[in-house]
């Protein structure tokens, strides 16, 4: 009976390795020893197993096995990088959150170069992924409206997500709305999401109406964030100064932590930059009219 596992197990392993071959195309033929070789990487299919005395009642003096030759052990591991890829892209999705379909639309490829030193400083906070989430280092991109801070952040994130990091971006008024929903019934979760998550990226911070309420939930997200120790991203309107010298006591809690979070704050000027070409057009228009 165990005589008969043995033979079944070696069978078994046999046509799996007769399988690859066939998914590998190999193209065999016979050689003068006697042997089937691979064309292409020229190495023998078959294994020449040649057993002592004890194994040899069992299994024969000698036995020959399919062997998995050069090429279909490059396909077995491109096929299995493959898979760990595919894995670890559904881990991060799982993982992540992405509020929105227009932060998911928003890629380094669709920028204009309207901001070169920006653009570089968030590739090398990706490239530095680890770094910065080992370091707990945070970005704040503060600007006007519409000057392009979110689309940094959005790049930041996808980018983030592809390297293989979990991320979390959503409004951080959308967030606020979630743990109150339903008298509360998502809070320690939202809470627990925003703890765990690799990076979190809350955009427009500031926007929320700046009611006791909301600036205390918005204090209890960032104070979560900030006892886990993890990176955080923000975009907002307010100023670098607004951020250090908060006018209300109030705001003071929430300001500071960002402040020591976010120890880069980076100025997005797209609205003056688009002003300035416009007025740069005009310009060279009244210079062509005037001939
Ligand atoms: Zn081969």
């Amino acid at each position: 009976m165990e005589n008969m596992a043995l033979q079944n197990a070696i069978a078994g392993i046999g046509l799996t390795i007769i399988e690859n071959r066939s998914r590998a195309n190999v193209d065999e033929e016979m050689r003068e020893d006697g042997m089937p070789y691979c064309k292409k990487c020229n190495e023998p299919l078959l294994l020449k197993l040649e057993f002592a005395e004890g194994m040899a009642e069992r299994l024969g003096k000698t036995r020959y096995v399919p062997r998995n030759c050069a090429c279909m052990r490059v396909m077995l591991a491109e096929e299995s990088a493959q898979y760990e890829a595919q894995k670890r892209r559904e881990e991060v999705e799982r993982g992540s959150e992405i509020a929105s379909y227009s932060y998911r639309e928003q890629t380094f490829s669709k920028d204009d170069g309207r901001a070169p030193k920006i653009k570089r400083m968030c590739l090398k906070y990706v490239e530095k992924s680890a770094e910065m989430a080992d370091g707990n280092f945070g970005l704040a991109f503060v600007g006007e409206n519409e000057s392009g801070k979110t689309f940094w952040a959005s790049c930041l994130a996808n980018a983030l997500m592809e390297k293989g990091e979990t991320v979390m971006m959503i409004p951080l008024k959308q967030l606020i709305d979630r743990m109150n929903k339903n008298f509360g019934e998502y809070r320690e979760e939202t809470l627990r999401k925003v703890r765990s998550v690799g990076f979190l990226i809350l955009d427009d911070y500031g926007a929320e109406r700046e009611t006791d309420f909301s600036l205390e939930n918005a204090f209890e997200i960032i104070d979560a964030r900030y006892c886990a120790k993890k990176p955080m991203i923000i975009t907002t309107n307010l100023t670098e100064d607004a951020l250090r010298n908060p006018s209300d006591i109030k705001l003071k809690r929430s300001y500071s932590r960002i402040v020591e979070m976010c120890p880069a704050i980076v100025k997005v000027e797209g609205f003056e930059r688009r002003k300035e070409i416009a007025e740069a057009k005009k310009k060279a228009l009244a210079e062509f009219l005037r001939g």
